[in-house]
């Protein structure tokens, strides 16, 4: 048996788009680029996409287009991907973590106010693992005190909160296109907003501080080279046809997961609000309260020597990664929600295209894990 964590879904369609890009001069800033753009528009209902290279620089670029810098603090979770921590050091500002809700896993808006002062400028919410933060109560705490939102959907295409689209809640939302989410463009990021200037600010910084119709080489601010190429544009928007079938087939990998391991005593599936549509980016159980990281990391080995990759996401959270650890001196104790749930973590294969035999082997197979390690 061998059953990959995931397996990005690609078929005809996509080969053949990426092939003829390459049959045309038109290799990067050619007419997929804008054809990119307007799809994630369209789907998501802002009114500005800007695509880029990476999920990353789609995060650095919406710090750095708000204005946050050095003194500057950003209030943003500790249970995440590194990079979303990471955007706020680009432009040195400090990255102020506040511990996650034990249920939905995203940041706690109630904790979130002992936290602000003066230098905070804004608040960084992760969707993760496709769940929407609570965007009423950061809408209102960021309203309250006149911060900046920022949305990382990274994992969170397609997903919903109160029937409207993840992205849509803050100055300016990240999607990510690495070949594990939803969907992919091989590398990739975008921009979502309603706000035009922060829109051309992006479009300038992705390409070297240009201006729109200035010269090649005239320069008008600091900038990088975050172009998004168009063979991953075209590769981009055949996946974006093909969206809403993608995430119908995850939906379905995940419920039958849930109906196989709900009568599991020792674990927990994942939590979906009821005003929430998750975007299935992982399918992430957790080991209960009584449980802890041997345990979990055990079964992870025992998975893993079946042959089902498996993987511990996300463990150690941010605060406890060796650089945050040397550069803040944060210690274990300092977020108990997350540290505590961080331990008892397992991301089981998950990808559109598992088959049903396979969800049953892993059930199977986690259900003798569990009993190995008891
Ligand atoms: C994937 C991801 C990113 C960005 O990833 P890239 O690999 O740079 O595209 C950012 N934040 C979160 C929470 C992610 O999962």
């Amino acid at each position: 048996m061998n059953i990959p964590l995931s397996n990005p879904d690609i078929t005809l369609l996509e080969r053949q788009a990426v092939m003829s890009v390459l049959q045309t001069s038109s290799l990067s800033l050619g007419p997929k680029l804008p054809e990119f753009e307007k799809s994630i528009t369209r789907y998501v209902g802002t009114k500005y996409a800007v695509a880029v290279n990476s999920g990353t620089s789609a995060l650095h670029l919406i710090v750095r287009a708000l204005g946050i810098g050095p003194g500057d603090e950003v209030i943003t979770t500790p249970f995440s991907f590194v990079s979303s921590a990471n955007c706020i050091l680009y432009e040195r500002a400090k990255p102020v973590f506040v511990d996650i809700e034990p249920d939905t896993l995203n940041i706690d808006p109630d904790l979130i106010e002992a936290k602000i002062n003066r230098k905070t400028k804004a608040i960084l919410a992760v969707d993760v693992f496709g769940h929407p933060a609570q965007w009423g109560a950061l809408q209102r705490i960021a309203r309250k005190y006149r911060l900046k939102l920022i949305e990382d959907s990274c994992e969170a295409l397609g997903a919903e909160w109160r029937k409207k689209k993840a992205g849509v809640f803050a100055d300016a939302a990240a999607f990510a296109f690495y070949p594990n989410k939803q969907m992919t463009t091989g590398e990739g990021g975008v921009i979502v907003t309603n706000n035009r200037v922060l829109a051309d600010l992006c479009v300038s910084m992705r390409n070297q501080g240009r201006s729109k119709g200035g010269q090649w080489l005239q320069h008008e601010r600091l900038g990088y080279n975050y172009r998004l190429s168009d063979i991953n544009c075209a590769l981009g928007i055949a996946q974006m046809k093909r969206l809403g079938e993608i995430l119908r087939k995850r939906a379905i990998v995940a419920s039958q997961y849930n109906e196989l391991l709900q009568d599991i005593e020792e674990i927990e599936v994942p939590f979906v609000a009821p005003d929430v549509e998750i975007s299935w980016f992982v399918y992430v159980i957790r080991l209960k309260e009584e449980y802890g990281i041997m345990h979990r990391d055990r079964i992870l080995q025992f998975l893993k020597k079946s042959g089902i990759s498996c993987s511990n996401y996300f463990s150690p959270p941010i605060h406890l990664q060796p650089f945050y650890r040397q550069t803040f001196g944060y210690k274990r104790g300092a977020f108990p929600v997350t540290e505590s749930i961080s331990d008892r973590t397992i991301a089981l294969p998950f990808y559109s295209n598992l088959k049903k035999q396979q969800i049953i082997a892993v059930a199977r197979m986690l259900r003798k894990g569990i009993r190995a390690v008891q």
